[in-house]
């Protein structure tokens, strides 16, 4: 037997009062974002339950893709039968002799929102009971903790059968709350970074510094598609990609080399920012991670965060690399981020970073430079794509002429 439906039980969402309806509406439209993929699948949602029709498409891929998106707490495969006795004991022996090993318990539960089906519920428990034992004679019934409990509901349109709940990624919907930056590189930190601000809900929008020539076209792919793994949490994902080689070149001609890096992440913050405001973010989100490289000292967090006043959200700033990394593999952003592409930090960091920047230091610098007409510049220059679970054809035939 091929199941039809997916029940989703929503999350945390389901005790937010009046914005119940807004938050079941985000999660329909992320999970519908997220199966795009299938395009026979038809996604609902009501007050108290979620609905995937899956239209023939195999259940297992669409489970799959199903417990990584935030705001489900559980969903259970569901089974579509004729509303009549004889079908549903054909259905209910089919399931059981399917599932059906030495010694198991199990339990009908039935329910019906149509009162005019011809049994109450207390009589199909019997009726379907009954038809299993026939089939399978040692079989038996147990109210406590049965090994199977199948639920039969009897509605308007049609019954259903369910046996099995599957758990949900739990967090919000992407979406719940309004949109931060995330400063995507195509490192293994940010990427969790962002993973960790969508299991909150928080929308992203991914903003990634381009250096091009010296960064290659193969850096900007792996941020796509790093950016591409988020989409599964919560939906497509709009990727900003910044033109930064005037900046690093300035820099690297007018700053002394210990402050490099400092004035580099000066500049990518107030740009970020900058970014922010006009697509209306509320906060900016980033990778940093305390003590794992030399430029991510406190000093450096206080010369660096001076730029802007928004709030600066670091989700992994305590975590070690090791718990970093497990998490990236958990999430499958781990082999995407050790690509050997180098980003635009890498090829302009200098030898010897200074561990302890001083604000004033870096302020004295970068009044060598044009700041205001160079951030302009760059977000003048941004490019918007909107990152979708499937990768695009026409990317797809871009990156090849790119790569070529
Ligand atoms: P990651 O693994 O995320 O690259 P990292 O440990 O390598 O982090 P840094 O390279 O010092 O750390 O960068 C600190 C943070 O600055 C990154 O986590 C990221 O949020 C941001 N960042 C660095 N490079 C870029 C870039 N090219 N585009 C966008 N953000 C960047
Ligand atoms: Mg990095």
């Amino acid at each position: 037997m091929q199941y039809q439906e997916i029940m989703i039980r929503f999350g945390e969402l389901s005790t937010k009062g009046k914005n119940k309806m807004r938050f079941i509406n985000k999660l329909r439209k992320n999970i519908a974002d997220v199966l795009s993929v299938y395009p026979e699948v038809v996604v609902k949602a009501d007050r108290d339950r979620g609905h995937v029709y899956l239209n023939g498409t195999a259940y297992e891929p669409v489970a799959e893709s199903l417990k990584q998106i935030f705001g489900i707490q559980a969903f259970s495969p569901v089974y579509k039968v004729e509303k009549s006795v004889p079908a549903l004991k054909d259905a209910v022996v089919a399931i059981m002799t399917g599932l059906y090993r030495e010694g198991m318990t199990f339990k009908i539960a039935s329910k019906r929102s149509d009162h005019s089906f011809e049994l109450d519920s207390y009589g199909l428990n019997l009726a379907l009971g009954d038809a299993v034992y026939t089939a399978l004679p040692s079989i038996k019934a147990q109210m406590k903790r049965p090994d199977v409990t199948l639920k039969v509901e009897i509605r308007e349109e049609a019954a259903y059968i369910s046996h099995e709940e599957v758990k949900g990624a739990g967090g919000l919907p992407v979406g719940t709350s309004p949109k931060g930056m995330l400063m995507l590189s195509g490192g293994i930190d940010s990427p969790l970074a962002g993973y960790l601000a969508l299991k909150r809900g928080v929308e992203i929008e991914a903003v990634h510094f381009a250096s091009p020539p010296y960064t290659s076209p193969g850096a900007l792919k792996k941020a796509h598609d790093l950016t591409r793994k988020l989409t599964k949490f919560g939906g497509n994902i709009t990727f900003i990609e910044v033109p930064f080689t005037e900046i690093q070149e300035e820099i690297k001609d007018k700053a002394p080399e210990a402050y490099l890096l400092t004035l580099t992440r000066r500049f990518m913050m107030r740009i970020t920012d900058r970014i922010r405001e006009v697509r209306k973010g509320l906060v900016i989100i980033n990778g940093e991670s305390l003590g794992q490289v030399a430029s991510q000292t406190l000093e450096s967090m206080v010369a660096i965060n001076a730029v802007t006043n928004t709030p600066v959200i670091r989700p992994v700033v305590t975590m070690d690399k090791l718990e970093i990394i497990e998490l990236a593999q958990k999430i499958d952003t781990f082999d995407i981020s050790i690509q050997p592409f180098e980003d635009c930090c890498t090829i302009f960091a200098p030898d010897r970073p200074k561990t302890n920047p001083k604000l004033k230091n870096a302020e004295q610098y970068e009044a060598r430079l044009d700041v205001d007409g160079l951030v302009e510049r760059a977000v003048a220059g941004i490019k918007l794509t909107t990152i979708t679970p499937q990768v695009e054809k026409d990317e797809m035939a871009d990156l090849i002429e790119e790569l070529l």
